[in-house]
């Protein structure tokens, strides 16, 4: 009997797989990233056999990569030599639909948009919503403390969780939270385990809050010269209190290369896009504030169809960039009021690294996701995308910003971590990591 027979004998039939042909296809996530060779992949059914496989994993001390939907663009989900991959897809039911208490007990591989859906036939919806919304998971979303469009309003996904049911590494199972919408008693456990990259246990449900559907919104378009312009507007809009419900900057390399691919007729003079939307009122005044910062064109429209053909524009984004080439996707984040300046930071390491950048941002959150392309046959980015996004870190933090506003550090922001976590911090990362994962199988080499 070899080692992962043990396994097979303590799993009901099907969830072991080991056919390197089929293992590969879970190995990888969208990050250029070559992934190691795991030795199995587990895929359960239920929290119970998570547990044991979390158990088999202790006992013979094999590395446990939890795996949501695989659409990570940090290496969280990157398989590692000999490891088990933990595939939560399978665990896909929505356990409850709460309109009383406006919550959703969930299982973590409900697809994010599906959640959305079955709350919508309440009236209510599920906030958080990544761009990858219909193939990124709710356990990955939480293991990452996902953004998305509408979180300028509606708030991150730590801010939808209620409580948690997580398998830690020696195959116990803690709760964490409830459902109530207030509740401190202990530590705030589920806060710990929300963007923990699956490091510190494998979260098998969730409580999350829902809320009510907004009407539909009023959109605002607007184009500038640059994107400098169009970040001065997405701060005003914000500073002044108008409350978006979605605050999304394209830069010009962004709307070019869709404009390549589907030929949205884009004018020469456009240097970057602003798109706003508002779902409690008119959105004039956030029209007014894109005039008053330099727009070149303000359209403003309250026809539903329009505000989805804008956001398809939008999520078209990173497609559009991958036609171009491999990307290195990264997620900075600069408090709002240094929006402008970190554009400028961007456009000055592409300049001086002979890089090419796209840029898209949350702009209302001060997240943008610089999007640095080379060349497809390339195993890896090479030394002057890696000196122009060093360049772009260090500009994030001198503008007190983070070097990872929703995506995580998982394997590809490591190296800079001790820019942004002082002495202190790290150990106590690594002290918490140390006792809730005393012997270090949990995810290991990621996000520390
Ligand atoms: C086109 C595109 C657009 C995107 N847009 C956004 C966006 O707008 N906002 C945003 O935040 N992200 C975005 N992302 C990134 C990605 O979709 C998110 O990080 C998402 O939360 C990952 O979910 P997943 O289910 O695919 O997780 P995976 O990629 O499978 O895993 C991500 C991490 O979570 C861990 N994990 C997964 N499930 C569990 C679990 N049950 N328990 C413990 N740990 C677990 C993994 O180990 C890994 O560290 C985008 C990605 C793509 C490809």
């Amino acid at each position: 009997m070899t080692t992962l027979d043990t396994l097979i004998t303590r799993l009901p039939p099907g969830r072991v797989i080991s056919d390197p042909a089929v293992t590969a296809s879970y190995a990888g996530d969208q990050t250029h990233l070559t992934p190691g060779v795991p030795l199995a992949v587990v895929a359960p059914r239920d929290t119970a056999e998570v547990v044991a496989a979390v158990r088999w994993a202790a006992e013979h001390r094999v590395p446990v990569v939890p795996r949501g939907g695989g659409t990570g663009l940090a290496g969280g989900a990157v398989a590692t030599d000999g490891c088990l991959v933990l595939s939560l897809a399978r665990m896909n039911r929505i356990r409850e639909l709460s309109p009383a208490d406006g919550l959703a007990v969930v299982e973590p591989g409900v697809i994010n948009a599906d959640l959305d859906r079955a709350a919508r036939e309440h009236g209510l919806m599920y906030a958080p919503d990544p761009s990858s919304y219909e193939s990124c998971t709710i356990g990955g979303n939480l293991a990452t403390n996902a953004g998305g469009l509408r979180c300028v309003k509606y708030g991150v996904t730590r801010e939808a969780a209620l409580g948690l049911e997580v398998v830690l590494a020696d195959g116990r199972i803690v709760r964490t939270g409830g459902r109530t919408v207030k509740g401190v008693t202990g530590y705030d456990l589920t806060g710990l385990f929300v963007g923990s990259e699956g490091t510190l246990g494998v979260i098998t449900e969730a409580t999350l809050r829902l809320r009510p559907a907004p009407a539909a919104p009023a959109t605002v378009l607007a184009t500038f010269p640059g994107p400098r312009q169009a970040a001065a507007a997405a701060a005003a809009i914000v500073a002044d209190g108008l409350r978006p419900s979605l605050l999304e900057l394209l830069d010009r390399a962004t709307l070019q290369a869709i404009d390549d691919w589907k030929g949205i007729d884009l004018d020469p003079g456009t240097g970057a896009m602003l798109i706003a939307q508002s779902d409690d009122g008119p959105a004039t005044a956030m029209a007014d504030r894109c005039e008053q910062s330099g727009a070149d064109l303000v359209a403003v429209s309250s026809d539903p169809a329009e505000a989805a053909a804008l956001l398809d524009l939008r999520r078209l984004a990173h497609p559009a960039a991958e036609r171009l080439g491999a990307c290195l996707v990264e997620d900075v984040c600069v408090p709002r009021s240094r929006l402008a300046e970190m554009f400028h930071r961007i456009e000055t390491a592409a300049r001086t690294h002979n890089a090419t950048i796209l840029t898209v941002a949350h702009a209302g959150d001060g997240n943008l996701h610089p999007f640095f392309v080379f060349d497809r046959g390339e195993p890896e980015p090479p030394p002057h995308v890696w000196a122009a996004a060093d360049e772009v870190f260090t500009a994030a933090l001198e503008l007190g910003g983070t070097l990872t506003g929703e995506h995580g550090v998982g394997l590809l922001k490591r190296r800079w971590l001790d820019q942004e976590l002082d002495e202190v911090s790290l150990d106590l990362h690594h002290r918490i990591k140390q006792a809730l994962d005393p012997k270090g199988l949990l995810n290991p080499t990621k996000a520390l």
